[in-house]
């Protein structure tokens, strides 16, 4: 085999997941929800089978580019529909990083990232967010000095998996004004675009609609991690070209469920479904952090996502997973090297059976 097939090695989250289902762990490791889609997607997708069979076009459905297009407001031609958000951001790199290119990636980074720079031909640089007592922060100078003359494309995940970080205007703004001194590609990954706890989090591409790339994920959104329907959103003349790239790879998102989401979509922002998404979200949230705290934890709240951060000093993943029956991700998974101590990630997108489960059996070991 090819010496890029190193790129093979199993990611840790369905790792994870076959051992919490082999040793009945609760299964806060992976990122998947428990509770089933909303059955307007289930019904929508019903409907699609047996009239949407075959191909689609690379580019997507015309009615979900339609209604991702008017939800962005922008063009049709703008979007680009993928296999899950994991096959858009591979098409991205394939079509901006080539040999000796490279990207800047924060870390802690969620792991497809890093493999995708690789099969490019290129390298990540990655730029470390401080871990303060309040949480993590993104340094604007390191981000600056981490771009060499190489650098193609700075890479940025917000709400951010793992820390659950939102970043702020400004930031935004220095990250937009940086990409256009640098001639830079931006991609942004907002796979958690609708699960935020405060203010409405701001798009980077708000700020350089030129050069960003919205990666977007129906999987997230819609609570179907397994539908495998995702989207680009980027300037529109490089978009056919993406379109291009993508025929290489899966060809086209099954059709049936693009053709569902589409439907699922519209109703999804027309009946305040994301709303009471966030706000179970935030109240799995709180259960889970509490839980914690009460336990003498340091946790670290997330502003979005259904991850949250917290420390279990002394403890290690696999032991936790054989001997106290919950599955969580280390810390290391998000780092490449040195990764903060005692740090876990625990996903709580699951029921609050789950979480009180894990919090009992939690309780009796640290
Ligand atoms: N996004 C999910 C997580 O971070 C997992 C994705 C995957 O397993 N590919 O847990």
């Amino acid at each position: 085999l090819h010496p890029r097939t190193q790129a093979a090695k199993e990611s840790i989250f369905p790792k994870m997941s076959a051992l919490a289902r082999e040793l009945g762990a609760v299964n806060l490791g992976q990122g998947f929800p428990t509770n089933p889609p909303p059955p307007f997607l289930l019904e929508a997708v019903g409907r699609a089978l047996g009239r949407y069979d075959q191909y689609a076009p690379p580019a997507g459905l015309p009615p979900l580019r339609e209604a991702l297009a008017e939800e962005f407001g922008v063009v049709t031609e703008a979007v680009v529909v993928t296999s899950g958000a994991t096959e858009a951001l591979y098409v991205l790199l394939q079509s901006l990083v080539g040999p000796g290119e490279e990207v800047v990636v924060l870390e802690p980074f969620f792991d497809v990232y890093l493999p995708d720079a690789f099969l490019a031909g290129g390298e990540a640089r990655l730029v470390r967010l401080h871990l303060t007592p309040e949480g993590f922060r993104l340094d604007l100078a390191a981000l600056e000095r981490a771009l060499t003359p190489r650098t193609r494309v700075l890479l940025l995940n917000a709400p951010m998996n793992p820390t659950g970080l939102v970043f702020r205007e400004e930031e935004l703004r220095a990250v937009a004004e940086l990409a256009r001194r640098h001639g830079l590609f931006l991609i942004s990954d907002e796979v958690y675009d609708e699960l935020y706890f405060g203010e409405r989090p701001r798009r980077l591409r708000e700020f350089a609609p030129e050069r960003t790339f919205t990666v977007g994920s129906a999987g997230k959104r819609l609570e179907a991690t397994g539908y495998r329907v995702g989207w680009i959103v980027g300037p529109p003349e490089f978009m056919p070209t993406l379109a291009g790239m993508r025929q290489w790879t899966s060809f086209s998102a099954p059709t049936p469920l693009q053709a569902g989401v589409a439907e699922a979509l519209r109703v999804a922002r027309g009946e305040g479904y994301y709303e009471a998404l966030r706000q179970s979200y935030k109240r799995r949230r709180d259960l889970l952090a509490e839980g914690l705290k009460a336990l003498g934890l340091r946790v670290f709240l997330p502003e979005g996502t259904y991850f949250l951060m917290a420390e279990l000093p002394g403890l290690d993943a696999f032991w936790l997973v054989r001997e106290a029956r919950v599955a969580l991700i280390p810390a290391a998974a998000f780092y490449l090297q040195d990764p903060p101590k005692d740090l876990f990630r625990f996903a709580f997108c699951k029921t609050e059976e789950e979480l009180s489960l894990a919090l009992d059996r939690l309780s009796r070991v640290v």
